[in-house]
């Protein structure tokens, strides 16, 4: 088989992202970050005042999404892309706890879903690519040759995000950290439009009890699987 496209999804801070990424360099395939998609959307809105602490002005967002420009820019040092919000390399600010408190409800738009899969789709087109998410599998490529759906303890997750946030230098406590990471799978499984689930064909994949190395071996041994026939 020629290249392929390949669907991980799964809860927030399974380390999705991670091995996403390594796969798509061992493959020399393009990755792609739809949640820095959602963050980036979510930034627009908070820093055009379609948000604040009780709720988010919906309708004010969606008139502007025609504003909101959203490109991956390829970093050569870094060896992945970066996302670029109407020009503006953001990747730091998306990562934020503050983008990451209201993102959940942001997807749960179905003009914002409708904008960011339908430039998902426009990527994957000639294959060749490892996309990350929640509705990867199940809407943006029902037909991908290889579907992973990732999985661990809320407490596992937690733990590891947020030693990626103190690392980061930012103020937050565990019990934060964790009520985020059970918030977002209850909105993102919960919501309307292509809620997070698992696709009937994906395979279930979880890392509660796995280092970095044996996942990333497991599932480049799925790819070369799928890869060679
Ligand atoms: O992957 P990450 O945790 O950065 O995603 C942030 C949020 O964006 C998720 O919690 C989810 O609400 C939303 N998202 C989504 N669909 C995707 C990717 C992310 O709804 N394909």
């Amino acid at each position: 088989m020629g290249k392929i496209t390949i669907a991980i999804d799964g809860y927030s801070s399974t380390g999705k992202s991670t091995i996403a990424k390594q796969l798509a360099k061992a493959l020399d395939y393009v990755y792609v970050d739809t949640g820095a998609m959602y963050r980036g959307v979510t930034l627009f809105a908070i820093e055009n005042g379609f948000i604040d602490e009780a709720d988010a002005n919906t309708a004010g967002l969606v008139e502007s999404l025609s504003r909101i420009d959203l490109k991956f820019v390829y970093n050569e040092s870094l060896g992945f892309a970066e996302i670029y919000l109407n020009g503006l390399n953001v990747e730091k600010e998306i990562r934020t706890m503050g983008v990451s408190r209201h993102v959940s409800k942001i997807a749960t738009i179905e003009e914002v879903r409708k904008k960011l899969v339908s430039l998902q789709k426009a990527m994957g087109h000639e294959k060749g690519i490892v996309m990350d998410g929640r509705d990867i599998g199940t809407v943006v490529f029902p037909n991908a040759e290889l579907k992973l759906f990732m999985t661990a303890s809320p407490k596992k997750r937690a733990t590891r995000r947020y030693k990626e946030l103190l690392d980061k230098g930012e103020d937050v406590t565990y019990e934060d950290v964790l009520k985020n990471v059970q918030h977002r799978d209850y909105v993102d499984t919960h919501r309307q439009i292509s809620p997070l689930k698992k696709a009937e064909d994906a395979i279930t994949f979880d890392n509660s009890d796995m280092g970095l190395e044996e996942q990333f071996d497991r599932v480049l041994d799925y790819a070369k699987r799928v890869i060679e026939g």
